[in-house]
């Protein structure tokens, strides 16, 4: 058979699971045939939450399967690394060339180079790195804000006209109240029973999987996701803004959408939860505050940590600002800890691969920022740990965000916080073993003694840096300080030690 009657193959990674996406959208069943490659050693490389590596297998085998039902030739095959998939695709069926989308990571996009493959522009972002590239030349800095502005004019989100719908570009402001008092009701998850198909793969994953099991939180197909779509918009993202960035201990989820996941393996495009999101702002079913923060998460946040991601490899894994050295504490493993704000972001986790944007910044990011933890390991915990990780969203969001390992290019100042911004914006300190106003002596808050000490050891490079010269300052005026100190070297020695 000569090449041009042979077949081509779209190659359709594990993150890009939706039909209307790069190689795939101009594919035909007659034409071309499509290839799903489980690598052992991926699933083997880390020590994946079960919620995690149910949710990928699973999906890519429903999505197989839906492109059968389309007509489709599928090769869905297990092997033990991605390039022994596509070789032995290769020798069984002699494609005329093998095309795949950019992934979303660097190491994928190195290894398509070396496999030959034909590589099709990636369009799983409403703005490609190259044109982030564009239009972060010549910038000085590169903020958030300016980018996100930048967005909302290039794709005309909650615009009037030039200007922005409700007058204001951005209602952060508005959304970062207190946990509400009493027994507030929040939208409970859509959930789907597991089926066969579930449970033949959480026979087949590996045996280092971690975690509690699956319990149909998480939508493994398109047509569920989009389920979770209309859900959010219509019960959750009338509820999302104001209290954002509150933690309670008797809500995992609040009121946050929990789409990232979906978002991040194509189950769902950006495009269409946006739109989705602007329409229930128009029709007046969706405040201004809850819908610009939403979209401000998605075509801000979302794109821009892509963005920076792409612009910053490979040297971003590498980067340690602040000469972090500490392992990663037992406490992130066991999840055993006396810290009841710590110990319940854990629970969440183990019990949901997930939790939100404030208990990964200021919780367990902060802890890691606070104790000096090497940025290489929380983000290969972090990674392999929430349902949505990948190293695109990771390393920005922890080395950037949380670690301030970049030296400030992403956040201007380090995100740390002591006890007391946890009893603000939760309710975790009411009956904690530990005192969140004590700095010092063995009942203090260790949040609230790591903060100053934080300070302290960082004294000489924050005191240069506007955003938190009054806390350095604050710091060096404490006339407990010498004890402060002391009770920080207690307190790492608990972290390290797993009792604290
Ligand atoms: C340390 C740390 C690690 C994180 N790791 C991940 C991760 O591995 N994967 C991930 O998708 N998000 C990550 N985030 C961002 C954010 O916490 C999650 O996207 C969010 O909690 C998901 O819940 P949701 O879908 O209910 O989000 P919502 O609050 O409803 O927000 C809507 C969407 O905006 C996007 N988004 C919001 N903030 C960010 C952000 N900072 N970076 C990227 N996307 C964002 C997500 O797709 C999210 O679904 C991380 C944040 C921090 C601070
Ligand atoms: S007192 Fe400190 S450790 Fe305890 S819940 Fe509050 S912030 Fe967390």
């Amino acid at each position: 058979m000569t090449a041009a009657h042979r077949s081509r193959t779209v190659w359709v990674l594990g993150d890009q699971l939706n039909g209307n996406l790069g190689a795939l959208k101009t594919a035909s069943p007659g034409r071309d045939r499509v290839l799903l490659v489980e690598s052992w050693r991926k699933l083997t490389s880390k020590r994946w939450h079960v919620q995690r590596a149910h949710l990928v297998v699973t999906a890519m085998r429903r999505f197989a399967a839906e492109l059968m039902a389309d007509g489709f030739e599928v090769d869905i095959r297990r092997a033990d690394t991605l390039a022994d998939g596509v070789a032995a695709h290769r020798r069984d069926h002699a494609p005329s060339e093998v095309v795949a989308m950019e992934p979303a990571s660097w190491d994928g996009r190195q290894l398509l180079y070396r496999l030959g493959v034909t590589i099709v522009r990636s369009d799983q972002f409403l703005c490609h790195y190259d044109d982030f590239g564009e239009w972060a030349r010549g910038r000085r800095l590169l903020k958030m804000e300016d980018f996100y502005r930048w967005q909302r004019r290039r794709l005309g989100y909650l615009m009037d006209g030039d200007e922005p719908a409700g007058g204001r570009w951005n209602f952060d402001h508005d959304n970062r109240e207190r946990p509400p008092k009493g027994d507030a009701s929040w939208p409970q998850p859509v959930t789907t029973a597991l089926d066969d198909v579930d449970r033949q793969v959480l026979a087949d994953l590996p045996a280092t999987v971690w975690g509690d099991p699956p319990d149909g939180v998480w939508a493994t197909s398109r047509s569920e996701a989009l389920r979770r779509l209309d859900h959010a918009i219509a019960e959750v993202l009338p509820r999302f803004g104001p209290h954002e960035d509150a933690m309670l201990s008797n809500s995992w989820h609040l009121a946050h959408t929990l789409l990232s996941p979906y978002l991040n393996l194509g189950l769902l495009q950006p495009k269409e939860v946006c739109d989705a999101a602007e329409a229930a702002y128009r029709d007046g079913r969706v405040p201004i505050a809850s819908a610009e923060g939403f979209i401000r998460q998605v075509i801000g946040w979302r794109e821009y940590v892509w963005g920076v991601y792409w612009r910053s490899m490979p040297d971003y894994r590498d980067c340690n600002e602040l000469a972090a050295e500490r392992s990663l504490p037992p406490l992130f493993t066991t999840g055993e800890t006396r810290m009841r704000c710590v110990h319940h972001a854990l629970a969440d986790v183990r019990a949901h691969g997930w939790t939100h944007h404030i208990q990964r910044l200021m919780l367990l990011g902060n802890l890691a920022l606070l104790a000096g933890v090497r940025p290489a390991e929380l983000v290969e915990w972090m990674w392999a740990s929430f349902v949505d990780g990948a190293e695109w969203v990771m390393l920005p969001n922890v080395v950037g965000m949380v670690l301030y390992a970049d030296g400030g290019q992403m956040a201007t100042k380090p995100y740390a916080a002591g006890g007391a911004y946890v009893d603000k914006m939760s309710d975790y300190c009411k009956g904690c073993v530990y005192d969140r106003t004590q700095r010092s002596g063995p009942t203090a808050c260790p949040l609230t003694t790591l903060y100053w000490d934080f300070f302290d050891r960082h004294a000489d490079r924050f005191a240069r840096n506007p955003r938190v010269v009054q806390q350095v300052r604050a710091g060096q005026r404490l006339a407990d300080l010498p004890a402060v100190r002391r009770r920080a070297i207690e307190v790492l020695a608990l972290l390290d030690s797993g009792e604290l």
